[in-house]
């Protein structure tokens, strides 16, 4: 895979309530479309009156060193709506999925970063997210094709939750999810058996299957005394394209993009996890390593005509997702960030683990 294909977006989000009032520095400087600055200067930071203010008041020693880091991203985006961030990055990989490649959108970040506003907006407000958005589109190109194709759109929704995955469209066994298999299947790849699967034929479809999951997941969240933020949810679409010319006996152009609202990538350590929260959070952290490291491999060119191994099968994640990462596949993470200081190693975090995913 080439580094294009891996394409890496920042979102910072606005500083929340809380942050504001807690008078926290504002630790991030956007100097220009595709980079920033973590932790600058106070001199350096226009318009820094809260990184003043942090510097004589109470929560920073004097003699307080400032990182002053830079990153570049292939964008980074500030007070951008939901629109913008989809038009920079899941909107891409649409030309490329309806030509039949696999594409895969991440939302990575801590938890209260801003992934679920990414991916699926504020219904309450009217906010659509990256998903709906996407599925708009989809809609829109395949209402634009209709005189020639024919067009099947295939929707699956899932949560990976301590390296189980759930079926949300499934409905509850006992209050409790339904716990589902990956099988690998030699003609159709990577499949997981079982798997409940809707055809929307309109966006109105979509909302209401996307609902239902989204209640399921938290449904399934309160039984097990958890949170939704330490599972993953993905998304997967199915399009399965044919000319309307053709027999019934021509192969379809199958491809799939899957749009993932990941678990928080926070350490268990700072929330004070014990037993199962401990166990949940290395199986967390394993799915995100994981993933790292497989787009980490993927972005490497060959070494003596030798690809790069890449460590699919150490976890659920990149088992299910490993026909749609690499090879000729599209993939765009959406780094989700707090401008806040009050975040300040989550963020850091959160950036090396971007900067390390598209690194070559
Ligand atoms: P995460 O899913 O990463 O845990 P959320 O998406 O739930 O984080 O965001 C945490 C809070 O911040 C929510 O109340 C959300 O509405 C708000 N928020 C996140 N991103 C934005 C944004 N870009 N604009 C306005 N509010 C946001
Ligand atoms: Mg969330």
């Amino acid at each position: 895979m080439s580094a294009s294909n891996v394409a890496i977006a920042v979102r910072i989000r606005p500083e929340s309530k809380i942050e504001r009032e807690k008078k926290h520095p504002i630790i991030i400087s956007r100097v220009s479309e595709d980079m920033l600055f973590f932790d600058p200067e106070p001199s350096s930071y226009h318009g820094a009156n809260n990184v003043v203010a942090m510097v004589h008041g109470k929560q920073c020693p004097v003699n307080r060193r400032y990182k002053n880091l830079s990153f570049q991203f292939d964008s980074v985006l500030e007070n951008a709506t939901n629109k913008q961030v989809y038009q920079a990055t899941a909107q891409k990989m649409l030309g490329p999925v309806f030509d039949g490649i696999n594409a895969t959108v991440f939302a990575y970040g801590a938890t209260g970063a801003g992934k679920t506003f990414t991916m699926m907006g504020e219904p309450s407000q009217n906010i659509e997210g990256v998903m709906m958005l996407t599925m708009e589109e989809v809609f829109a190109r395949i209402a634009a094709s209709a005189d020639t194709k024919r067009i099947k759109v295939v929707v699956s929704y899932i949560e990976i939750y301590n390296e189980q995955i759930h079926d949300l469209l499934a409905p509850p066994v006992k209050g409790k999810a339904r716990v589902l298999d990956l099988r690998e299947d030699p003609a159709k790849g990577m499949t997981i058996a079982g798997l409940s699967e809707e055809t929307p034929e309109k966006l109105a479809d979509v909302i209401s299957i996307i609902a239902r999951g989204t209640a399921n997941r938290t449904q399934f969240s309160t039984a097990a005394n958890q949170q939704s933020s330490r599972s993953h949810a993905v998304f997967q679409v199915r399009i399965e394209q044919c000319d309307r010319t053709a027999a019934i006996t021509e192969p379809m152009l199958v491809s799939k993009l899957s749009l993932i609202d990941l678990a928080g990538s926070e350490r268990a350590c700072r929330t004070q996890n014990k037993g199962i929260r401990l166990i949940e959070g290395a199986n967390i952290n394993r799915s995100l390593l994981t993933l790292g490291s497989c787009i980490n491999a993927l972005c490497k060119p060959p070494t003596n005509g030798r690809r790069q191994y890449v460590p699919y099968r150490n976890s659920k994640l990149t088992r299910l997702l490993k026909d749609s990462l690499g090879g000729s596949c599209r993939t765009c993470m959406i780094a989700n960030i707090s401008p806040s200081g009050y975040n300040y190693q989550d963020t850091l975090n959160t950036l090396n683990y971007a900067n390390r995913a598209k690194e070559i």
